[in-house]
């Protein structure tokens, strides 16, 4: 062994460089298998798309947006709920009020007086 530093600087200050804490570099990605395999029958009928039904409502939901009536069979007190996603809208009252209490439903009213 040959001891043949250099002499030190003060000026320098050493920084080590910043090695990565263990573990390779991720060099793979994770490659998410977007690939579907779609089995196709001959004998399968070619799919049929069913007319979209007719959307029906006067009211829109808010939180999800399906269009609704207020089932008639409630009572004024009772709370209508989405028929999609069960949302409490309000009460059957503020529906049926003329017009309706908008400002207290969560739903929107698509009929224009
Ligand atoms: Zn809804």
């Amino acid at each position: 062994m040959s001891e043949s530093e250099p002499p030190r600087r003060k000026t320098l200050s050493l920084k080590s460089p910043v090695a990565a804490p263990g573990g390779p570099p991720p060099l793979e990605r994770m490659v998410k298998p977007s690939a579907r395999t779609t089995v196709f029958t001959p004998q399968a009928p070619p799919p049929v798309e069913p007319p979209p039904p007719p959307a029906t409502g006067d009211w829109k939901c808010k939180p999800c947006g399906t269009r609704f009536d207020p089932p008639a069979e409630l009572a004024d007190g009772d709370s209508v709920r989405c028929p999609s996603c069960n949302a409490r809208l309000g009460l059957a009252s503020d529906f049926r009020s003329d017009p309706p209490n908008v400002a207290k439903l969560r739903a929107r009213w698509l009929k224009k007086a």
